[in-house]
């Protein structure tokens, strides 16, 4: 039996077949979850249509997290295809590509910091929110954020503070939720070659660090991921709240890189 089974997952997130949502999608209907899929605009739409119909699962109307209305659409119409909701999985990022090059301050203006945290960070708080009512026998949210929210990381720059905010976000949820039976976890994943991180200066040199320096010599996969937040969203993981995991090869419990030969 899958540690998902019997489970209903609402997953936004997905754009391709390289996205981390995806990742979580495969490993979650391996594991027996039934998917609902989201996609965020009627460009990624045919694209996000062809993989749900991989799992013969169902997408629900766009979902731009920028929107309130949608966002209520969404739940309305979620409300009517299940009878309560299990996993909801946040795999949403955005940060205007001008502001993840060069220098941080030079690169960090208003508008910039204001969209990076409202589609990163605020997000979370939104869809959390309207998956109260339906986690009516608790549930489990997931979210993604990435080492640039606890450490400086070249390029990162004003998302690293939107991931920081998304870090404290995942905290306060989980004491928020608790109560309800609901649990707040987030994934910190190493580099993956995806859409949004192809919006990342010099992200191929951070995937090539990452594979000589962290412990397990290697960059993490799609599967990596998919596989931990597949346990964190699980019964297994009953006694886990407002925790952060990293799956990144170990790369985060380095205190310097290279050898000391
Ligand atoms: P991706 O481009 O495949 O996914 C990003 C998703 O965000 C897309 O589906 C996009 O449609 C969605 N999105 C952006 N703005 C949105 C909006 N306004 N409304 C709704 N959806 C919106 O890239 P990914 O790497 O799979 O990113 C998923 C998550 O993983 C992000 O939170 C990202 O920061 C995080 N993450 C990525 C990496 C990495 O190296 N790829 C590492 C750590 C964490």
């Amino acid at each position: 039996m899958g540690l998902l089974e019997g489970k209903t997952a609402l997953i936004t997130g997905v754009a391709s077949n390289r996205s981390i949502a995806w990742g979580l999608a495969q490993a979650m209907h391996r594991e027996g979850a039934e998917l609902v899929l989201t996609y965020q605009n009627d460009k990624l739409k045919p694209r996000v249509e062809s993989l749900a119909g991989e799992f013969g699962c169902k997408i629900v109307p766009p979902c731009d997290v920028g929107d309130d209305r949608q966002l209520d659409e969404l739940f309305e119409s979620l409300g009517k295809q299940w009878q309560h909701l299990d996993v909801l999985v946040h795999s949403v990022a955005f940060a205007p590509r001008e502001t993840l090059e060069g220098d941080f301050t030079d690169a960090t203006d208003r508008a910039g910091f204001n969209t990076a945290h409202e589609i990163s960070s605020y997000s979370l708080t939104a869809l959390a929110a309207r998956a109260r009512p339906l986690m009516r026998d608790g549930g489990s949210i997931l979210t993604l954020t990435y080492l640039g929210a606890e450490r400086a990381v070249p390029n990162y720059n004003v998302m690293g503070l939107a991931k920081a905010s998304l870090e404290a976000n995942v905290r306060y949820l989980a004491a928020s939720l608790g109560p309800d039976g609901i649990r707040v976890n987030a994934v910190s994943a190493g580099p993956i070659r995806t859409l949004a991180a192809s919006g990342i200066s010099g992200f191929r040199a951070m995937l090539n660090h990452v594979a000589a320096t962290a412990p397990l010599r290697k960059n993490v996969s799609l599967e990596d991921i998919g596989n931990a937040g597949a346990f964190l969203c699980s019964d297994l993981a009953a006694g886990i709240t407002g925790e952060i995991l990293h799956v990144d090869a170990g790369f985060n419990t380095l205190g310097m890189t290279g050898s000391f030969e």
